[in-house]
């Protein structure tokens, strides 16, 4: 069998055109093509505006300026994630906390992250980062509501989950990115998630402050619009500190095409899963799903007490399984700014046991199969 990897892109005929297409057209940068796939990704999501960066991570940065971040400030995320959900923080010079996941969902755990902010005084904390690992979408509702009882803002960090969707109380599908709960949504395109475009990423929201804000922020603060004067046609402002995160447009021309195939991509990622939990059921444990709910499954994690042995084995057939992730609060980084002695103990334990397996629209079903039967091989071995 050749190698396997964890997850990979797949790019078509079609997608090369596009990409071709736009690079003898007159914009190479920030250009048309951006600005229709911001426009067909809120409606893919079905939220007011989107706004297209470089990357996910710049798009976190900022989000967390937008929604006016400043040193010292505290914000909460969860320690299983890929460390940009925390950095972002970082850049702006705050401060951040880690509630514990949920063992069986592997999500942020809103009980976990309750008890953080009642354990200090009111305005202690500014913001909720909650992530939709592997693809599974957070309860937004709950974490709205738990927001907006002590004043805080609400980024999700939907990098693994285009096209997945949690049910709300009253029954109704709310689509990750929406913008009904989390006041922005992050969405990267790096070619291992979901969409590719080399590099990129995507910001959703229904407030037009906070997506005017993000358009300034992506390109240095600069603005012709609301100026303070007007010395002719050349003229601009520039009225804050802002970066160049703007995304080109034969990327976007890619992320075009990529999008038109996600939810054919989500459905094949699905049954890939419902494969896994078919083999696996009673033999090993694996991330929950609510009823009503869909798991967009960038990843498909499973766990197994040795975990190290699992990995070690499956690499030696050829089966790239990856570990996601080193808790961010144990990175060295992390250790060396004060975290030594933070206690999440169901991350920690998580960590220990887990271990992603293929999960790509493209996996043939005989590569899954090989992988299933190497899997069973091992824990009966
Ligand atoms: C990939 C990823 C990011 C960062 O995305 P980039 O586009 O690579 O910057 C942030 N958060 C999560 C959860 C991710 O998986």
């Amino acid at each position: 069998m050749k190698k396997i990897p964890y997850g990979r892109q797949s790019i078509t005929d079609k997608d090369i055109e596009a990409v071709v297409s736009t690079l003898t057209s007159d914009y190479l940068t920030q250009g048309p093509k951006v600005k229709e796939f911001e426009i067909e990704f809120a409606a893919y999501v079905g939220a007011k505006y989107a706004v297209a960066v470089s990357n996910a991570t710049a798009g976190l940065h900022i989000s967390v300026l937008a929604l006016g971040l400043k040193p010292g400030e505290r914000v909460i995320t969860t320690p299983i994630t890929f460390a940009a959900s925390a950095n972002c923080v970082r850049y702006a010079g705050g401060e951040v906390w880690f509630a514990d996941i949920d063992p069986s969902s592997y999500l942020l755990d809103i009980n976990s992250t309750k008890e953080l902010i009642e354990s200090k005084p009111p305005g202690f904390f500014k913001g909720i980062i909650p992530v939709d690992f592997a693809g599974l979408p957070v309860d937004l509702e709950k974490f709205r509501e738990l927001a907006d009882e002590h004043g805080l803002w609400l980024i999700e960090d939907a990098c693994h989950a285009p096209g997945g969707f949690f049910t709300d109380s009253t029954g109704t599908q709310q689509k990750c990115g929406n913008g009904k709960f989390a006041d922005i949504s992050v969405f990267s395109f790096h070619p291992v998630k979901h969409i590719a475009c080399g590099e990129g990423g995507m910001l959703t929201t229904n407030s037009e402050e906070i997506y005017k804000s993000l358009q300034s922020l992506r390109t240095h603060g600069i603005t012709k619009e609301d100026m303070s004067r007007n010395e002719g046609g050349w003229y601009y402002e520039m009225k804050e500190l802002g970066f160049n995160y703007r995304l080109t447009d034969f990327q976007a021309a890619l992320g075009i095409s990529q999008l038109q195939k996600n939810d054919v991509g989500v459905v094949r990622r699905n049954e890939i899963a419902q494969k896994y939990k078919k083999a696996f059921e009673g033999k090993l444990k694996f991330q929950s799903l609510k009823q009503g709910d869909l798991n967009a499954h960038h990843l498909f994690v499973i766990e197994v007490d040795k975990r190290k042995e699992l990995y070690d084995f499956l690499h030696q057939n050829n089966i790239l399984a990856q570990i996601h992730y080193i808790p961010v609060h144990t990175l060295p980084y992390y250790q060396s700014i004060g975290y030594e002695n933070a206690k999440l103990e169901n991350s920690e334990s998580y960590y220990r046991s887990c271990i992603s397996l293929p999960m790509f629209p493209t996996l043939t079903d005989d590569e899954q199969q090989y992988v299933i039967d190497k899997v069973i091989e091992f824990i009966h071995g």
